[in-house]
């Protein structure tokens, strides 16, 4: 015989505050350090552990309003790394723990951060234009060099 709903046991109420817990955080900051902080633990500096901080803080509010989870593709570069990676930026933004390389196979994160410059700008962050990063989205938590309030969150390499 079937039991009405209010025989059911009570268990929903307890399942539905869980849910509501907030999400673990997608990336770490060892992810973000990928072992380099082991290996170059002299050019670590106070500052650059801030800055690394604050980039990780600011990449999982960005995939948590996003919905994704994601991986870090490239973290921080101590400048021998940077050195050793294929058409990276002289003065890259990674060597000073202010940008992030997440996952982006399918282009989604990419397309999400051009749909939503306005939770770029709450969060803080700027986009390298998605047809320079084919695999990836780099993410960086200081402006472009020519950047200026009402300009595009997103700039070209
Ligand atoms: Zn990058």
């Amino acid at each position: 015989m079937r039991r009405k709903k209010t025989d059911m046991p009570q268990a929903a109420p307890a399942r539905r505050a869980a849910r509501k817990r907030p999400p673990q955080p997608c990336i770490t900051l060892a992810d973000y350090y990928m072992g380099r902080d082991r290996l170059y633990p002299q050019e670590l500096t106070p500052e650059l552990a801030a800055n690394a901080r604050r980039m990780v803080e600011r990449a999982n509010a960005l995939l948590q309003r996003a919905g994704l989870r994601r991986a870090v593709n490239s973290g921080w570069r101590p400048a021998a790394i940077n050195a050793a990676v294929k058409n990276a930026a002289k003065n890259s933004r990674h060597l000073h723990c202010l940008a992030i390389d997440i996952d982006d196979d399918d282009g989604a994160l990419d397309a999400w951060c051009m749909a939503h410059p306005e939770v770029l700008e709450e969060l803080g962050l700027w986009l390298e234009h998605p047809s320079a990063t084919p695999r990836w989205c780099h993410l960086q938590i200081v402006q472009y060099g020519s950047w200026a309030p009402g300009k595009p969150r997103y700039f070209f390499p």
